[in-house]
């Protein structure tokens, strides 16, 4: 039987020329031009693999990728049109598979759509993505879920992706402005200091003492770190 591919790009031309190199591989197509539609047709077709567009007007691709997954375990593969955009596309935050940069070879994006399909994924008992270990802390960004010692937290989306962009990165330092950057996007303006508030409830959540805390590390001055939880 025929995989099927959505294929979700604003662009008609691009749009169709995607559609012609992908049904010429033999895959059944189908196409949507904004987020809302590619949702509602992930939902009815059924894909095995979506090929996203980052930048769609309405809902992003970001943002479709994130409900998507709600839902859904077809592959994702998105199409960017900017490097720095990729870190937050991939992963954690929101459970894309892989990215390609436009512009892009047809012969690229061929390949990756046939070597996606060919990584086992929920058959029988496959695992998804591994999961994240930090000590007492298991992160399952295939189910969208923290573990604190097997018990499940209750984070809020933005708790989740504060501590997906910090866990991104163990180790590294984190300004204010670019968690905001990374968590909010870039239409937040407001005081950076939010961000202190939403740390002390994770830190609440995580179990950290705030004196003492081993999973989100202060450093003075600067921002925050992700610490192994030891
Ligand atoms: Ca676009």
């Amino acid at each position: 039987m025929a995989r099927t591919l959505l294929i979700v790009e604003d662009e008609d031309r691009l749009r169709d020329l995607l559609r012609g190199y992908l049904e010429r591989e033999g895959f059944r197509i189908v196409l949507a031009g904004d987020g809302m539609q590619a949702l509602s047709l992930a939902r009815s077709e059924r894909p095995d693999l979506v090929v996203l567009d980052l930048m769609l007007p309405g809902i992003d691709g970001l943002e479709v990728c994130r409900r998507l997954r709600t839902f859904s375990d077809a592959y994702v593969l998105m199409l960017t049109a900017k490097a720095g955009e990729i870190d937050r596309v991939i992963g954690l935050e929101v459970g894309a598979d892989d990215y390609l940069t436009k512009p892009f070879s047809p012969r690229e994006l061929v390949a990756r759509v046939r070597a996606m399909l060919r990584r086992p994924r929920n058959a029988g008992d496959v695992p998804g993505p591994p999961l994240l270990q930090f000590g007492v802390l298991t992160i399952d960004a295939a189910r969208h879920e923290v573990l604190l010692a097997g018990e499940s937290l209750k984070l809020t989306n933005l708790e989740y992706t504060l501590l997906s962009v910090l866990v991104s990165a163990p180790g590294r330092v984190f300004t204010r402005s670019q968690l905001l950057e990374r968590v909010w996007g870039n239409d937040y303006f407001g005081d950076d200091h939010v961000i202190d508030v939403h740390i002390a409830n994770l830190r609440k959540k995580l179990g950290d003492d705030p004196a003492r805390p081993t999973f989100i590390i202060t450093v003075r001055g600067v921002g925050y770190r992700f610490g192994d939880g030891l």
